[in-house]
């Protein structure tokens, strides 16, 4: 059994992890790859509630001649929240600046990427959760007043210098609102939750890349592929390119059509609910070493060799929404359509 040490890894192998991983970076030529991702609102597709929000919160500020309002993305892996923040920058005419929190390793670190910014650019803070919280502190003010704080030697002699910003936007992403302090929220004047897509987004997702990617794909296929990738477009994109390589390769044939994508998608042991072989035991473990259930997050995270901030962040939300398991207070249940869809029999099912 793999320990959650290297759980990262493995959950990297996974085809349908929401994750990004080098496949995706180095498989397409840096090209390729760029040139899937929506450089405006008008190819950004879905979640239109966010889309209208901010694309009128840009033009309100870029009316009254401000720096955006500061806006954190929350949601799951792949949904699109990096792209949002390239489209607030390409919108706003603005460059942005890009960096993971936990690339931030001194407050030195932070004030190098705060000082280089040009008035109105975008700061994308990705995996804001992890920023540690000295680190945080700085960023308060920075936020809320365009200040820098730094201090200067040490001891007695230490002396605080006040560096004016220019008027920038934070943009955020987490996967975890939870785990952001109440300081460093409430500094978000927007606030958006990124839901998982529906199929028809997907599908039209499937489309505009298979078009971007000169794949040909019948209607049937992309709707198949849609419907297995999890609600997720970064999946979605990830089983087209896979599905590609099987058309090509292994059918030999030059349209992706039902058959095709079924037969590859197979291989690919993504079943037509888009679960993988690592959700089946997900499934099967809370089934069959845990009575269905409740079992707490940490217990599975033991059974199962993966982090507990794994199982809650990539496995959990598209398994909850399909009403495969539920989180109760005491832990979480598999639900009667898990043990349809593992074909196992219900016995003495908890809820
Ligand atoms: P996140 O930052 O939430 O992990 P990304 O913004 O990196 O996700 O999105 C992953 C990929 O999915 C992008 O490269 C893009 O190709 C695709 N994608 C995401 N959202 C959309 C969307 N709304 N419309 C079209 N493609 C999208």
């Amino acid at each position: 059994m793999s320990s959650p040490e290297n759980s990262q890894d493995l959950e990297f192998e996974r085809i349908i992890s929401p994750r990004e991983n080098s496949e995706d970076v180095t498989a397409l030529s840096p090209k390729e790859s760029n040139s899937l991702r929506p450089l405006k609102f008008g190819d950004y597709i879905g979640q239109g509630r966010v889309k209208e929000s901010l694309s009128l919160f840009i033009k309100a500020a870029a009316g009254r001649d401000e720096a955006l309002d500061h806006v954190l993305l929350a949601g799951p892996p792949g949904l699109g929240k990096t792209t949002l923040a390239g489209i607030i920058a390409q919108e706003l005419g603005t460059q942005i600046h890009t960096v993971a929190a936990p690339n931030i390793e001194k407050k030195g670190d932070l004030a190098a990427v705060l000082t280089n910014l040009q008035p109105r650019d975008v700061l994308f803070i990705d995996e804001i959760h992890r920023l540690q919280k000295s680190i945080e502190e700085v960023l308060y003010s920075a936020m809320e007043d365009y200040k820098l704080d730094l201090i200067i030697g040490q001891g007695p002699a230490a002396r605080t210098l006040r560096i004016d910003l220019p008027p920038f936007t934070l943009v955020g992403a987490t996967t975890r609102t939870g785990l952001l302090s109440t300081p460093l929220r409430d500094r978000f004047g927007v606030q958006f939750r990124l839901e998982l897509y529906p199929t028809s987004d997907l599908e039209q997702i499937v489309h505009r890349s298979a078009s971007l990617l000169k794949i040909a794909i019948a209607d049937e296929a992309a709707v198949e592929i849609a419907k297995r990738s999890r609600g997720t477009p970064r999946i979605a994109n990830r089983l087209l390119k896979r599905v590609r390589d099987y058309a090509q390769v292994i059918a030999k044939v030059p349209l992706i059509t039902l058959p095709t994508a079924r037969a590859a998608l197979k291989l690919l042991e993504v079943d037509d609910r888009g679960l993988d072989s690592m959700d089946r035991r997900f499934l099967r473990t809370i089934i069959e070493k845990f009575d269905g259930g409740p079992v707490g997050i940490e217990t599975l995270s033991a059974a199962l060799g993966e982090e507990a901030e794994t199982l809650e962040d990539v496995y959990e939300p598209f398994l909850i929404q399909e009403g495969l398991i539920q989180r109760t207070p005491r832990g979480r249940v598999a639900t009667r359509q898990s043990y349809e869809h593992l074909d196992i029999p219900v016995v003495n099912l908890p809820i």
